[in-house]
């Protein structure tokens, strides 16, 4: 079993109830097996559908430029080039994430482009499982539970691969403790 930790960024705005649909536009992941060893890295920018071009918020929280998605593939391309790396690895994957949000952005991602969700379905919410680890009241922000795990935040914060090496930190010195049996879709963030 390996365990791959994906970590999304999306267009966005600097609205709350905007109408919009966000898409993905980068894929940032790690692979860990059983050992604990990372097997490997993927990151892909992805050229979004429907809103071509990112918002000023959008650029400024994700650090991404508009070059970086003009010149990506879309979502369909990203995703095979995304699935081939996690199959390099061996068949047999449990997805972990930060939250829920990623998993229910690449759903929406795969309805939108007509793509099979099944390749979803083992997930876990590392977010969730965290809190009920170290006894919060409820899920924190993955900056602050680095700081809580005394481990250092590396890269920039919301750049899709720098989020998931330092959600795989958190997943790696937590290793034993992931509940593989709990509910996948835990909407508790
Ligand atoms: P993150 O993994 O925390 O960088 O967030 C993933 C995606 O969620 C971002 O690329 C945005 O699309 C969205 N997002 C995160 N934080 C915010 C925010 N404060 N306001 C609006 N959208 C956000
Ligand atoms: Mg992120």
């Amino acid at each position: 079993m390996n365990y791959i930790i994906v970590d999304l960024e999306a267009t966005c705005w600097n609205e709350k109830h905007h109408t919009r649909k966000s898409e993905i536009i980068e894929i940032g992941a790690i692979c860990v097996n059983e050992k604990k060893e990372i097997l490997g890295e993927f990151q892909i920018f992805v050229k979004p559908n429907l809103h071509v071009e990112l918002s000023d918020f959008c650029k400024q929280l994700t650090s991404i430029t508009q070059e970086m998605v003009d010149n990506a593939p879309t979502f369909p391309v990203a995703l095979e080039q995304f699935q081939t790396w996690i199959y390099s690895f061996g068949k047999d994957y449990v997805l972990g994430s930060w939250g829920f949000y990623d998993k229910g952005q690449f759903e929406k991602d795969c309805l939108l482009h007509q793509l099979d969700t099944n390749w979803l379905k083992n997930h876990i919410n590392i977010k969730f499982q965290h809190a009920i680890i170290r006894n919060l009241p409820k899920g924190i922000g993955m900056k602050q539970a680095i700081e809580h795990e005394k481990l250092v935040l590396d890269g920039t914060h919301h750049r899709g691969i720098d989020d998931a090496r330092n959600i795989a930190k958190i997943f790696i010195k937590l290793f034993e403790k992931w509940d593989y049996s709990l509910d996948s879709s835990t909407k508790n963030d």
